[in-house]
């Protein structure tokens, strides 16, 4: 097994991860869309399993050439909300702050698949950092502000902690937050160097880990979690809904009692994204609600996320649970319990 990153298709027939007859097709998908596997997903990968939802995520499928007329290359509309380069304000009181354009892995499904990847645009220069950090700095309603990007903690502790620093001397952003999939993908990565580097001095550090399947969840994945956590870094969770992946309420189930028991509250439950490429993922918001009703019940409240869409367009999230209440023309409200029994409240 490879001791690093697989990223071009030679590697990962080499690796008898993908079959030589489909390499001609993937190389076309590898033209388009980047490829990163880490030695950890590799691992993690069922080579005798061609349904693996681990394999489903982050091998090329020549699925992903099919372009359906809603998909666009900006689904979430990032571009429309970036008033300077690497910020996206979408909402009053926090930021996005897109540092990197690189990832340790690539997932197929992924909603910025057409910014990110090593042919991006990178990490943001000195200058064009100073830009966003005085964007910030202005504009005193941001009280947080999400590290996103690509995925930072692909950053070194240096780059890390001078960002941090900026953002340490603004006094009305309080909590930092870092969306990555680095603990899962990289447990090594989660060091000494790096867990000092997430940290201010008079902030709040939150670190979202994303991930889809509860075989993500291994040994060394929860210990690198734990490594933040008992650092003082608090952790919430994201999951994309994907067919193939975690479509099913057993799996969600292992996964949010995976986060639970890892210290980690599930957060987000993503409706998946209409990416270029990615309509094999997407099942209808019916199915998932219908996923969703069922996950109620069967775990506890302390593992459920919320299920969310964001508006195609930019209009950012909305909330698109199954609805446990429905109005009578008299007046009462019917109430649907875990089981889908109605009840009448006055
Ligand atoms: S880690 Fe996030 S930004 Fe990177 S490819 Fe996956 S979904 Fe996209």
């Amino acid at each position: 097994m490879s001791d690093r990153a697989l990223t071009t298709i030679n590697e990962l027939l080499a690796e008898h991860l993908i079959a030589p007859e489909n390499a001609p097709t993937l190389t076309k998908v590898a033209d388009r869309y980047a490829i990163a596997l880490t030695p950890t997903i590799a691992d993690l990968i069922d080579r005798r399993d061609p349904l693996d939802p681990i394999a489903a995520q982050f091998l090329p499928k020549a699925a992903e050439l099919l372009q359906l007329p809603e998909e666009s290359g900006d689904p979430i509309g990032d571009h429309v909300h970036s008033p300077v380069e690497g910020i996206v304000h979408r909402y009053p009181d926090r930021v996005l702050l897109k540092a990197v354009h690189v990832c340790p892995v690539y997932c197929r499904f992924c909603f910025r698949r057409e910014m990110v990847g090593p042919d991006g645009d990178g990490t943001l220069s000195a200058d064009k950092l100073k830009a966003a950090l005085a964007y910030i700095r202005e504009h005193d309603d941001i009280w947080e502000v999400i590290l996103t990007g690509g995925d930072p903690l692909v950053l070194s502790p240096r780059r890390l902690t001078a960002i941090m620093e900026g953002l340490a001397a603004i006094p009305h952003v309080r909590i930092i937050r870092f969306h990555t999939r680095v603990p899962a993908v990289d447990p090594a990565r989660i060091d000494v160097a790096l867990i000092a580097a997430l940290k201010a001095s008079g902030k709040t550090t939150y670190v979202a880990l994303h991930a889809n399947h509860p075989r993500e969840m291994t040994a060394d994945a929860r210990a690198a979690c734990a490594r933040l956590i008992d650092a003082g870094i608090a952790m919430v969770s994201q999951t994309v809904l994907l067919r193939g992946v975690n479509d099913d309420a057993t799996i969600l189930a292992d996964l949010m009692r995976a986060f639970v028991e890892t210290r980690i509250k599930p957060y987000y439950l993503h409706h998946p994204d209409l990416a270029p490429g990615t309509s094999h993922f997407r099942l209808s918001i019916a199915e998932g609600q219908a996923i969703v009703a069922a996950l109620r019940g069967r775990i506890s409240g302390l593992c459920q996320p919320s299920y969310v869409l964001d508006i195609p367009g930019g209009h950012g999230k909305a909330l698109v649970h199954p609805n446990d209440i429905t109005a009578e023309k008299s007046g009462d409200i019917i109430v649907t319990d875990f089981r889908g029994m109605p009840h009448r409240y006055p």
